[in-house]
């Protein structure tokens, strides 16, 4: 899909790092760490219908649309992907996503295994998928009250949904258990090192591999 410089600064397809989980799973946080921790990733911002929680920014967190925008922006062809979870409608704008690609960076998505899906179809060779499961229900009840931003109601809701969500998980390249934070970004990172190494992604090798040749033949 698109290219630009890896580390190494030979050129590279750039990819599509998918996260996605049960709410409370601890996704948005290891989504943060991978941010501020790898250089050349950037987020993309969704667009939602859902109301803003308490802290959340507009712009940063999601775009905060109403549903005649949602529909505008669907019917415009404005989404990769676009998905209802809990009676919200939620969708990955794709301008911002074909930017990022095209000058090179991977792009890391938080969306569900409904846009995953959409993803995989379009652009197979360029999306990496994780699941990050919680270690037991127990933990995911507890993180989904720790974070209490959610009525006692919706926690419910969201608790009711994970097992069906969960039920996804084969549909991912990668699976991670989240036991300790520290641990499951250890190898959510190690997924993407690797995968940012894999031969098809490396488009700049046939040049260079070429030019050591010709050194080597001299
Ligand atoms: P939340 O409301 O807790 O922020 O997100 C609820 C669910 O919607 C999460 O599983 C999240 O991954 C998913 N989600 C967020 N943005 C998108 C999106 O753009 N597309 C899809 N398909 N799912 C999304």
């Amino acid at each position: 899909m698109a290219s630009g410089r890896g580390s190494d600064s030979l050129e590279r397809r750039g990819l599509m790092f998918v996260l996605s989980s049960p709410s409370g799973a601890g996704k948005t946080t290891l989504s943060r760490m991978l941010l501020d921790k790898i250089p050349g990733l950037s987020m993309s911002v969704s667009a939602t219908t859902r109301p803003m929680r308490p802290g959340e920014t507009d712009g940063h967190d999601y775009h905060f649309v109403d549903r005649a925008r949602f529909t505008a922006m669907v019917k415009g062809d404005e989404l990769l992907e676009h998905a209802t979870v809990f009676d919200n409608s939620y969708g990955t704008p794709r301008a911002p996503v074909e930017a990022a690609l095209s000058s090179g960076k991977d792009v890391l998505f938080d969306i569900d295994w409904q846009g995953t899906q959409q993803l995989r179809e379009k652009a197979r060779a360029d999306v990496v998928s994780v699941f990050i499961l919680p270690p037991s229900a127990a933990d995911l009840e507890k993180r989904l009250h720790t974070r209490a931003q959610d009525s006692d109601e919706v926690i419910r809701g969201r608790m009711d949904r994970a097992s069906h969500e969960m039920s996804h998980w084969a549909e991912y390249d990668y699976i991670v258990v989240n036991h300790a934070l520290e641990e499951a970004f250890g190898e959510v990172q190690s997924i993407l090192k690797a995968e940012r190494l894999k031969r098809e992604r490396r488009i700049g090798l046939t040049s260079f591999v070429r030019q050591l040749q010709k050194q080597l033949e001299k």
